[in-house]
């Protein structure tokens, strides 16, 4: 069973009497990066004595001295207090660290505990569908809500106001990164926490699910000297995954190229990351215009929400720069209009845009269950397929009875040629884009999801809950 402390790796390189003397708990170690819990992480006398004594760059998180006293025992093989007698704390102590091992095992990208009559109901969301996980008991709830909100640097005392917090997760040599969030609502605190494992192995463009055709045509525009490509969809649509599969097949040892996110969802080699930390004032805008000030070549930008980042991301792309950024637009036509609703002037869209990919994900079928189920006739003739079967969604216990087993993804790939350019610079509407990229080759991305229904890897209803399809075609 993981737990909190169990990181032998890291443990083994701070001495048992340096960790009790100085109340530091070993968390994790990665990139010869020693990351230990103190109950005081600006204490630079304490974090100068760990380096000293580990020869390893040290990493101080907050920690409650409490918690980290009582990890100390369990993690060095010793037990001051019976098991049975730690009052609520230990139990809430333990159902947190077991909740955290099983929702990282389980794949889960968050975690949410609600307050209900019968106690916290926990449910994960795995492959972006929650699912009902446990229940803690009425009695535990208040201190396993506390333990979790302590563990992030949260105000314990506060129970009616939002509250944002984060702490790392140790988990098989590497750290889980968990961002939790509280809001107040009338039957008590609610807190959701999102998991991000930022030493997860990098993405490969090649396994993204991407068809091939649109995925050659993408790659000559990612590996361009400069343009503006945009990756949209709504949340969760696996964007941010695009763009960091293509930084990583960039030659990063001849370019420089910075990348600003909210958050930092994973690292990646030879990338100058920065995390927008908005109380601290490094906003996308002030972090954009930094890097216009290093020599840069390649900027990611991850996500464009306001006026001025836009602006500073398209006269950059201008100046010659390769941009790559994320939006929320429904599909790829109609980024031009959420662009310009940012305030980026058509014509200069028209001359700094290079592609527009939009995607969503899909869960794929799990294969062991699947069921092979004729295609009803009227079903055929709307759709325009001549196939007379697919697969619909079974369960086993190898897909926890849901039918489904990971997602890929869907895409669409808009490029802009001579014709599209011009149709944005005149404020042409989005279904006039359509139709004029349409000749160049553009496809919604219907047609992609469509194909891998008649593939086998996903289900029709998959298709319906995920991809914009207005029916007729
Ligand atoms: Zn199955």
């Amino acid at each position: 069973m993981a737990t909190f402390a169990a990181n032998p790796e890291a443990l083994a390189r701070l001495p048992r009497a340096l960790a009790f003397r100085y109340d530091a708990l070993p968390l994790g170690l990665a990139d010869g990066v020693l990351s230990v819990a103190l109950a005081d992480p600006a204490d630079a006398a304490t974090v100068d004595a760990l380096r000293a004594a580990t020869r390893l760059r040290v990493r101080p998180l907050p920690m409650a001295r409490e918690a980290i006293r009582e990890h100390l025992h369990v993690a060095y093989g010793e037990r001051t207090e019976p098991a049975g007698e730690g009052g609520s704390t230990v139990p809430a102590v333990r159902a947190v660290e077991l909740l955290f091992a099983r929702a990282i095992a389980a794949h889960a990208s968050d975690i949410h505990v609600e307050p209900g009559a019968d106690g916290g109901r926990v449910r994960l969301r795995v492959d972006g569908i929650l699912r009902e996980h446990e229940t803690i008991p009425a009695g535990l709830l208040p201190a396993f809500v506390s333990r979790l909100k302590l563990l992030a640097g949260m105000d314990i005392a506060d129970r009616r106001t939002p509250q944002d917090g984060r702490c790392g997760v140790p988990f098989e040599q590497r750290e889980i990164d968990a961002r939790v969030a509280s809001v107040p609502t009338t039957d008590g605190e609610k807190l959701v926490v999102r998991l991000l494992d930022r030493y997860a192995a990098t993405p490969d463009l090649g396994a993204l699910g991407i068809p091939s055709a649109i995925l050659e045509r993408y790659r000559l525009a990612a590996n361009a000297p400069w343009g503006f490509i945009v990756v949209t969809g709504p949340t969760g649509s696996g964007k941010t995954t695009t763009l960091y599969a293509s930084l990583t097949e960039l030659d990063t040892g001849s370019r420089n190229v910075c990348s600003v996110e909210d958050p930092v969802e994973m690292r990646l080699g030879g990338v100058s990351q920065v995390q927008v930390n908005v109380r601290a004032g490094l906003t996308f805008p002030l972090v954009l215009r930094a890097f216009m000030r290093q020599d840069p070549n390649v900027v990611m930008v991850g996500e464009m929400r306001d006026a001025e980042t836009a602006a500073v991301a398209v006269s950059a792309a201008l100046a010659g720069q390769l941009v790559f950024t994320t939006l929320h637009a429904n599909d790829a036509p109609r980024t031009i209009d959420r662009l310009a609703e940012l305030g980026v002037a058509r014509h200069s869209l028209a001359a700094a845009l290079t592609a527009v990919v939009a995607q969503r994900l899909v869960r794929t079928l799990c294969e062991q269950c699947r069921v092979r189920e004729a295609i009803p006739r009227p079903r055929r003739a709307s759709l325009g397929i001549a196939q007379d079967a697919w697969y619909v969604a079974g369960g086993c216990r190898a897909c926890a009875g849901s039918g489904y087993l990971g997602r890929t993804g869907v895409y669409e790939l808009m490029e802009l040629d001579d014709g599209v350019r011009d149709a944005i610079a005149t404020g042409a509407s989005s279904v006039q884009i359509a139709q004029l990229a349409a000749r160049g080759g553009y496809r919604p991305m219907r047609d992609d999801a469509l194909a891998k229904v008649l593939a086998g890897t996903t289900s029709f209803d998959e298709l319906t809950r995920v991809v914009p399809w207005s029916g007729a075609r």
